[in-house]
């Protein structure tokens, strides 16, 4: 099934055309942020505004330590129906009471303009150079939703009912299922057993998503990230057992289903997708890969899972909305594994080695050619430093930040204000000691110490100057997501 109409590739074409247009007046790159809740995403944005703005610590980011970004500011943004990323607010909690700011929960767009000066004599000759970059940070689940575009309502309800089966879900899921075997699809439609299957069904899938198990992929996203549409009849539907096969009586509860879900796609998946998704040049996808490292082998798989399907959308070369003649292409895609400062430096090859193997199967499915794909395992805040501690003879790696009041490691319980040396774990040195081998458990389990700590305090140099936000690699990402741009 074809995943859009001739009617949404022509809106796109005249969109791209108008941006292209502005375009001309000043070069732009658009940057979609995303990962599922908490990967990370305000913390990174925020980082990234920061350090370009108060001209932070990058030697890998080639334009601004070799001096060549004169000036990065923040202007109004292009797209006047999207709410803009609150930087100030976001800034302002980590910096001056050092708490960790709210999460991405819809999307928002910031527009930030670089000044500077080429890197060739030639570019110099004509100007200096201004580049426009749009940052769109949305929730990962809705990307997760696009493949349901090209599904009807009997394979979404046959996929969920697969899935629900899969250890990890079985017996969270167990509410939704005894409703969904409950329900005859052929009785008449029943608006309060419709939200009903809705509830239950979005229950199940928060459950999912709790610390213990951190699954992925748990479509409809906006059953988990409602967005402005919390409470909307829009999402009064869900996936149904038993269907009826052929034509479908109407006035049923089958076709209420079936129609709500087509609603779906067509008022909320293809929006969105066309408005936002269609027009990014660049995207990193930010993933917590040591949540689901921690949850255990069901949640890596699901992390494997749902990054396939997240580069699916990404890949160009298909037929979909990024194909069509007139759209650009998404030309760079970073997967960006995030809260490195959690762990040693010994061990951030080992999470990078990691999540290279997450997205290996799908990046050598999918043809990607055109597109450059990168890995980096990074922090875009450093909460923490590093030290050794001595036991006896063994000198042991250590990483000293500040936990969070209310942490907790055995019998202690912090106070947010006291600095703490941790033994963060190790991660294990190959990355197929973390997947099932069929029905075998994984060869050792890790186990890396979580604790959250505190946003860290800002260094002052000598002539008391606040030198910016720390964080490990965030000068790779930048330099790889736009530093070809600012050549
Ligand atoms: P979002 O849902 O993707 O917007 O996630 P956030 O950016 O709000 O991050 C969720 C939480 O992860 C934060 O509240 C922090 O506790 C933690 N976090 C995110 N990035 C970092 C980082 O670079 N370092 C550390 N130590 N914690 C981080």
């Amino acid at each position: 099934m074809p995943l859009t109409t001739i009617a949404d590739e022509a809106r796109i074409a005249l969109d791209t055309v108008a941006d292209r247009a502005t375009g001309l007046l000043s070069p732009s790159l658009r940057v979609g942020v995303t990962g599922l809740s908490r990967a990370g995403k305000t913390v990174f944005i925020s980082a990234l505004v920061h350090n370009l703005v108060h001209g932070g610590r990058l030697p890998m980011f080639e334009a601004q330590s070799s001096g060549r970004i004169s000036r990065a500011f923040l202007e109004h943004q292009p797209d006047d129906a999207v709410p803009r990323f609150q930087y100030e607010d976001h800034i302002s909690a980590l910096i001056d009471q050092r708490i960790w700011p709210d999460s991405t929960r819809a999307i928002s767009e910031l527009r930030l303009t670089i000044e500077y000066e080429s890197a060739s004599a030639w570019g110099r000759m004509f100007s200096r150079g201004k580049l426009a970059l749009d940052i769109v940070d949305y929730p990962g689940e809705w990307l997760l939703d696009l493949p349901l575009i090209g599904k009807d309502f009997a394979t979404f309800s046959q996929e969920a009912l697969e899935l629900s089966k899969l250890p990890g879900r079985q017996d969270v899921a167990h509410d939704w299922i005894s409703l969904a075997q409950s329900i005859d699809p052929n009785q008449d439609a029943d608006e309060v057993l419709a939200r009903r299957l809705f509830e239950t069904f979005a229950a199940y899938l928060k459950a999912c998503k709790e610390e213990t198990r951190a699954l992925s992929t748990l479509p409809p996203g906006r059953f988990l990230m409602p967005g402005d549409l919390d409470g909307s009849p829009a999402l009064t539907f869900g996936p149904l057992i038993n269907l009826t096969e052929g034509k479908v009586r109407a006035g049923s509860m089958q076709a209420m289903m079936e129609r709500r879900f087509e609603a779906y796609k067509t008022h909320v998946i293809k929006p969105f997708f066309r408005e936002h998704i269609a027009r990014l040049d660049r995207q990193i996808v930010l993933v917590d890969a040591m949540q689901a490292i921690n949850a255990g082998p069901e949640a890596v798989a699901d992390l494997e899972r749902a990054l396939t399907e997240i580069l699916e959308c990404f890949r160009p070369g298909r037929t979909n909305f990024l194909t069509s003649f007139f759209t650009r292409k998404i030309d760079r895609i970073l997967i960006a594994a995030t809260k490195a400062d959690h762990i040693h430096h010994e061990s951030h090859d080992r999470l990078q080695a990691i999540v290279r193997r997450l997205t290996e199967r799908a990046i050598s499915r999918a043809d990607f050619s055109g597109a450059m794909v990168d890995v980096v395992a990074m922090a875009a805040v450093r909460a923490t430093r590093e030290g050794s501690v001595t036991r006896g003879r063994e000198t042991l790696p250590v990483i000293i930040g500040t936990p969070m009041e209310g942490e907790t490691i055995g019998t202690d319980t912090f106070d947010g204000k006291t600095e703490t040396a941790i033994f963060p774990g190790d991660l294990p040195e190959t990355p197929a000691a973390l997947f099932r081998k069929g029905d075998e458990k994984p060869e050792n389990e890790p186990n890396i110490r979580f604790v959250r700590f505190r946003p860290p305090a800002l260094e002052r140099t000598a002539e008391g100057v606040t030198l910016s936000l720390p964080h490990i690699r965030l000068d790779r990402a930048l330099q790889f997501l736009m530093g070809d741009q600012l050549a």
